[in-house]
């Protein structure tokens, strides 16, 4: 699968893909038919118009990636993470950088 991002227009690596580990996390491929292709973490990548902020909400679940801080009106975190969700998106994420690169069947 070879998509290119809906945020920066950038080519998005099956290892960074929001869909692909949302249908992970989720046990449903339909999840990556459903959703805009888009990075999960940031970065300039190859075709993009310029650096990608990513998907921050889904970013901070994996180690070394930042907190999301966006706070809505009423100060508190838009995207709090959720403690029992952080072993499945870090088990999806994982299983994530064992696919091969754009392009390629998986
Ligand atoms: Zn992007």
């Amino acid at each position: 699968m070879s998509a290119r991002c809906h945020i920066c227009n950038g080519d998005v690596a099956n290892n960074n893909d929001k869909g692909i580990l949302l249908a992970l996390v989720y046990s449903n491929p339909m999840l990556i038919l459903s959703q805009k292709a888009q990075h999960i973490v940031p970065g300039l990548f190859p075709g993009a118009r310029a650096s990608c902020k990513g998907s921050p909400s889904i970013a901070q679940y994996i180690k070394g990636q930042r907190k999301d801080t966006r706070t809505g009106p009423d100060g508190k975190l838009l995207y709090p993470i959720a403690p029992d969700a952080i072993d499945r998106v870090r088990a999806a994420w994982d299983k994530m950088q064992k696919l091969p690169p754009v392009g390629q069947p998986w």
